[in-house]
């Protein structure tokens, strides 16, 4: 999609601190950490949310949430623990319509969310 900032991101056109790349999917840090460790993992084919994705290539979404997994790993966070986030939609605050999943650790995390 050519108005979408995180397929620029793919691309190359915007840059971003890549941390993994496989073959469907990149994982790069977030702009405005909210946390020490905080990548957005995203699939490389342009999908506008989690439930887009999962609809159209479960098997994407998989990949997804392992190369979250495993960011966290590399982060040295998956012990501790660590939170996945897919907001969804303009009231759960998602902002970019690229679907993304922000994994976050590196501190204690609240619950509930704000
Ligand atoms: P959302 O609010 O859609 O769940 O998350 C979008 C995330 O993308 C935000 O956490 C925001 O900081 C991040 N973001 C927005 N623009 C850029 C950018 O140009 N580069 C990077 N690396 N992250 C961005």
């Amino acid at each position: 999609m050519t108005d979408c900032l995180f397929c620029k991101i793919v691309s190359g056109e915007v840059p971003a601190k890549v941390v993994r790349e496989s073959a469907r999917t990149v994982a790069f840090r977030d702009i405005n950490p909210q946390a020490p460790t905080h990548v957005l993992v995203i699939p490389r084919e342009h999908h506008s949310t989690v439930a887009e994705l999962a609809a159209a290539d479960a098997d994407v979404l998989a990949e997804v949430l392992r190369e979250a997994h495993q960011v966290a790993v590399d982060e040295g966070i998956a012990e501790s623990g660590y939170r996945v986030v897919f907001n969804t939609g303009p009231q759960a605050g998602q902002t970019v319509f690229h679907v993304h999943a922000h994994v976050l650790g590196g501190r204690g995390l609240n619950w509930p969310p704000g």
